[in-house]
């Protein structure tokens, strides 16, 4: 039956090592909104989106990172980066007022797909504490 919301497909995610639907959109075997690329990242729009800009930035090489939980010293350099570039695309997006960055880790944090991915949200006042 569907998904009745994001939080149910989180729940009923199991945590794993298995390819995962992002593998599919760096590989450009299904579609996405890409807002950028370069070697080591990929953005693209949120198929599902939570605010008017909402997009996904995510390392081109998983390289054992599941999840912000699984970070070893190895990927800070791509951690880093994946920051550093949601700040590019906030400008390039023209979020001038400011924005939201979230990382889900797990099911307690409604994390659904398990290679790493930051949110970039914007385009509205956001509020705190989050759901
Ligand atoms: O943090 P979480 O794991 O819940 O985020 C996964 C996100 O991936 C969701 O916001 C979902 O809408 C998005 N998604 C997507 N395109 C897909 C599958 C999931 O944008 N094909």
């Amino acid at each position: 039956s569907p998904m009745s919301s994001e939080k149910d497909a989180a729940l009923a995610a199991v945590p794993s090592d298995s390819p995962t639907i992002f593998d599919k959109i760096i590989n450009k075997e299904i579609p996405a909104n890409i807002v950028y690329e370069d070697d080591k990242v990929l953005a693209f729009r949120d198929v599902a989106p939570q605010a008017p800009t909402h997009i996904l930035l995510i390392p081109k090489v998983r390289d054992g990172l599941t999840g912000l939980s699984k970070a070893e010293e190895r990927h800070c350099e791509i951690l880093g980066r994946l920051l550093y570039t949601a700040k590019v695309v906030a400008k390039q997006e023209g979020l001038e007022e400011g924005f939201r960055i979230v990382i889900n880790d797990g099911p307690n944090g409604c994390q659904s797909v398990y290679h790493i991915h930051v949110h970039l949200l914007g385009g509205r006042q956001m509020n705190w504490p989050p759901g």
